[in-house]
């Protein structure tokens, strides 16, 4: 008998059972296809790898014009399998972490047979209580390929129609558009809702500058194979990628034999990842949560791990970032509407940024009447390591003062940060540029 059974070796589920056996709690992890799930086999991991090659080929020459070096850059044949050998390393790591604690692992579909059973290939697996971190799936249209399908494609096509502009969709079209293909991103409203104005006003440029055809407010009525038709007209490619969201995915039997509440976004939790019934917790894609992410799903198996084994804790989504790998990249953390005041400060002001020829983008930083920060963005190169910096300053409410004293190393793109809460109080040192 298991204390702890959890369902899917995703980012959730494999970070939950590790948590667990390395605390000696007798826990067993089932997947029924790869360790990794969505976040290492077709989610971050092929796309960064993908977007990683689609900035050194479309940068590096600009780069290297700015520096004095002569680049030369084309894509080799070995760019995707180069790519799968990576997802396939990090699917075993995933793996062995689970293993290396302690964890049982099974592979399988688990269904869920009586309270306390479940079935993986014919065995019972009895267990206390259940973690549920089965994922999610993408909405799949007839002939069209999924955001999963499209980072694990194996050729760059001639063009491509990707539908949805959320955070999936943005960076599809930017990456196959600097690997090669006529890309149009379709999308229903405008594209990155949730971002600032400024955020996606730098996005859209730099899509269009790859040459990506952005057509906003086009409403789909019908995607089949190859064609794509909206409210405003149909299109063709040879590729049409769906982007348009995703939807939970359930352990059979889940419902039936526990008093789980599920509405159409996921399980509904606390804020401790329990769900109606006391036995099960649920973590990652398959809950009902506004940061659909793989940060946020560990953060999640960490939260119902503790509280499991008897030092509980909640969930913030205040202070989870986000963040989309397009170029320039975009970060964000906090609430702005909770900000009185906005601090800016733009990278072309700071000496690293210049240096490197990283100059597009800008740092901001909402605060409040006491001068607590509360919200923090970042639109440029290493995004998605300077709104580290913010995330700590909104979750402890760093004062802006305190932020704007504390030394920064110089040159260092972070600076981009001291500078903006240093010029709340004339303090900024880069003003001149
Ligand atoms: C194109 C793309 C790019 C992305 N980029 C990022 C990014 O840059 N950063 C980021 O943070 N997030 C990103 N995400 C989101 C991230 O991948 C997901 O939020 C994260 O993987 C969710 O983790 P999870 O463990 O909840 O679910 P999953 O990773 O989906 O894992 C669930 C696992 O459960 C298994 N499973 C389901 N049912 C059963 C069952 N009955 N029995 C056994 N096993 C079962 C599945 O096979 C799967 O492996 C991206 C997603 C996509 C599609």
């Amino acid at each position: 008998m298991y204390e702890v059974l959890v369902i899917g070796g995703g980012s959730a589920g494999y970070v939950a059972g590790s948590v667990l056996a390395r605390k000696g709690i007798k826990t067993a992890v089932v997947e029924k296809e790869k360790f990794g799930g969505t976040c290492v086999n077709s989610g971050c991991v092929p796309s960064i790898f993908l977007f990683d090659s689609s900035f050194m080929l479309s940068r590096w020459k600009e780069i290297g014009d700015y520096k004095g070096i002569n680049v030369d850059v084309e894509m080799s044949d070995c760019t995707f399998s180069k790519r799968d050998d990576i997802v396939s390393y990090l699917s075993s790591a995933g793996r062995s972490l689970v293993e290396n604690a302690g964890a049982q692992v099974y592979l399988g579909e688990a269904k869920i047979r009586e309270k306390g059973k479940a079935e993986v290939n014919g065995e019972t697996i009895e267990f206390k209580r259940l973690i549920v971190a089965s994922g999610s799936s993408p909405i799949s249209y007839p002939g069209v390929i999924t955001e999963d399908e499209a980072v694990n494609l194996r050729y760059v096509p001639r063009d491509m129609i990707v539908v949805g502009g959320g955070y999936a969709g943005v960076e599809i079209a930017q990456i196959f558009a600097r690997l090669g293909s006529s890309v149009t991103l379709v999308t229903r409203h405008r594209i990155l809702s949730g971002f600032s104005e400024k955020a996606r006003d730098y996005v859209i440029q730099s899509l269009e500058f790859d040459g990506v055809q952005v057509k906003e407010f086009h409403e789909v009525i019908k995607m089949e194979g190859n064609e794509v038709v909206t409210n405003k007209g149909t299109m063709k490619g040879e590729v049409v990628v769906s982007a348009m969201g995703r939807r939970p995915v359930l352990p059979e039997g889940l419902t039936k034999n526990y008093n789980v509440k599920v509405n159409e976004k996921g399980i509904a939790v606390r804020r401790n990842m329990m769900t109606d019934d006391c036995d099960v917790f649920a973590v990652g894609d398959v809950i009902d949560k506004p940061n659909k992410t793989a940060h946020s799903a560990m953060y999640e198996a960490i939260v119902a791990s503790q509280t499991i084994s008897g030092t509980p804790m909640e969930v913030s989504y205040e202070c989870i970032p986000k963040v989309i790998y397009s170029d320039p990249q975009v970060g964000i953390v906090g609430v702005p509407e909770k900000a009185t005041k906005i601090a800016e400060f733009p990278f072309n002001a700071v000496t690293r940024a210049t240096i490197s020829g990283l100059r597009d983008g800008m740092v901001r930083i909402g605060f409040n009447e006491r001068n607590e920060i509360v919200y923090g963005e970042v639109i440029g190169k290493n995004a998605e390591e300077l709104i580290n910096i913010l995330t700590l300053a909104v979750k402890y409410r760093v004062n802006m003062f305190d932020l704007a004293t504390t030394v920064f190393v110089h040159p260092s793109l972070s600076e981009a940060i001291s500078n903006a809460s240093k010029s709340v109080f004339d303090l900024d040192v880069d003003r001149f540029k």
